[in-house]
């Protein structure tokens, strides 16, 4: 008989023997690996010789979905699902691990959610990040603006790979908003004792409670389940494959904390009466990555039919001078060109170096301490919105937070 989940079992390794339940697999689960959860409560990921089972055991599958009556006590959060290793999780009760295929499956796995607000919950997508796209960045944003006309604030459960450059699309595309906007992920899927799903799950959720009329990350400061940042939406980046504490502010520091309360350390903007949407995007937008030994044709084929391009410099912002003459002519024949730097921290300049004075000269625009993906995604949305002109003053001012004074020292 072939051991199920949910049945009792001994399983032998390598490393010894152990028991406990046999775990279902989820779809992050490495093929050779059983999970099982032990008598202490914790699950282990193990690569089984042999599998024997104790006792037969009976796994249910169930939807947690409740129907909780509306209190007017507290206000209502609406959850949109688009994926990643969050829509998995664990059932508190049997320890069963579980695809979240619903929003409100994801939701009422935390009790505490239920307490803290009447809950709205929908799935947009189910697509692991690195699978989206700037049109379903619009669809989230036209989600938001409907629900924001129902809810207090929205909480988006999000992939982590590209959650920042989400966050950032929809800050520029939501310039005023009713209530909090809050993308949350997690680094571990819910099947591990290490998970930060659930944690991170309440505090996204405590923020989407507050006055903030932004775009927020929330994801763990610290690799220990101490508390949360709440990362400005165009300021945040994944800084780490795997570490629970991998999304970092740069360049500024995060908007503030929460672990019982959420606290806030800077001035942010606070929620209006409407949520207005400016919601196109030009895609002929490219960002390019300089290289010692990028070549002329390599350069010109990235340049090709765009209408605005984002160059990650050396230093302070530079290039190799042999790509000049290329740029100057993009730039003549009307693409938009900023550059930001590689090193992320820090500023561009271009006035110091002869190379940066001659990326000016023809027609460069230094965009400060922005962060790269965060520039491209700004030049595609401003070449949808505005015309060339007004799009290129824009391009370097402080909308949503994005580029900091130059006199704050930030690191
Ligand atoms: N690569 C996937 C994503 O970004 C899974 C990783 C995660 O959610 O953290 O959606």
């Amino acid at each position: 008989m072939h051991p199920e989940p949910g049945d009792y079992v001994e399983v032998r390794t390598k490393k010894g023997v152990f028991k406990g339940i046999l775990m279902p697999r989820n779809r992050f689960s490495d093929e050779n690996v059983v999970i099982l959860k032990l008598d202490n409560g914790y699950n282990i990921g193990i690569v089984p010789e042999e599998i024997k089972i104790i006792k037969k055991g009976h796994f249910e599958k169930k939807s947690h979905k409740r129907d909780i009556p509306r209190r007017d006590y507290v206000p209502t959060i609406s959850f949109i699902g688009t994926g990643g290793t969050i829509a998995s999780y664990v059932d508190y009760r049997t320890g069963a691990v579980n695809p979240a295929l619903t929003a409100e499956d994801l939701v009422f796995s935390v009790p505490e959610i239920v307490e803290e607000c009447n809950v709205r919950a929908s799935i947009l997508f189910n697509i692991l990040s690195e699978d989206m796209r700037p049109e379903y960045w619009i669809k989230i944003a036209r989600k938001v603006k409907k629900e924001l006309s129902h809810a207090a604030g929205v909480v988006i459960p999000h992939g982590t790979d590209t959650m920042s450059y989400t966050a950032a699309a929809l800050s520029f595309m939501l310039p005023e908003l009713s209530g909090p906007v809050v993308l949350v992920g997690a680094q571990r899927s819910s099947d591990r004792p290490s998970s930060d799903a659930y944690m991170n799950l309440l505090s996204a959720v405590k923020v989407a409670k507050t006055d903030l009329g932004e775009v927020a990350v929330v994801m763990h400061a610290t690799t220990s389940d101490d508390y949360c940042h709440i990362h400005r939406g165009t300021r945040v980046r994944k800084m780490h494959t795997s570490r629970r504490d991998a999304f970092k502010s740069i360049n500024t520091q995060p908007l503030g904390k929460v672990n019982k309360e959420v606290v806030f350390f800077q001035d942010y903007r606070k929620t209006g009466d409407e949520t207005v949407l400016m919601d196109r995007m030009d895609e002929k937008v490219s960002l390019i990555y300089y290289y010692p030994g990028m070549d002329e044709s390599t350069l010109e084929s990235l340049l090709m039919d765009m209408h605005g391009a984002i160059i990650m410099g050396t230093g302070l912002g530079h290039v190799g001078t042999h790509l000049l003459p290329i740029i100057e002519k993009a730039v003549k024949d009307g693409t938009v060109v900023g550059v930001v730097t590689q090193c992320l921290y820090g500023r561009v300049n271009l006035n110091v170096y002869s190379t940066g004075r001659k990326l000016k000269a023809v027609g460069v625009i230094p965009l400060e301490d922005m962060l790269p993906e965060v520039a491209y995604i700004k030049l595609m949305w401003l070449l949808g919105n505005y015309d060339i002109d007004t799009a290129k003053s824009l391009l370097s001012k402080n909308l949503r937070g994005e580029i900091s004074d130059r006199r704050m020292i930030t690191w």
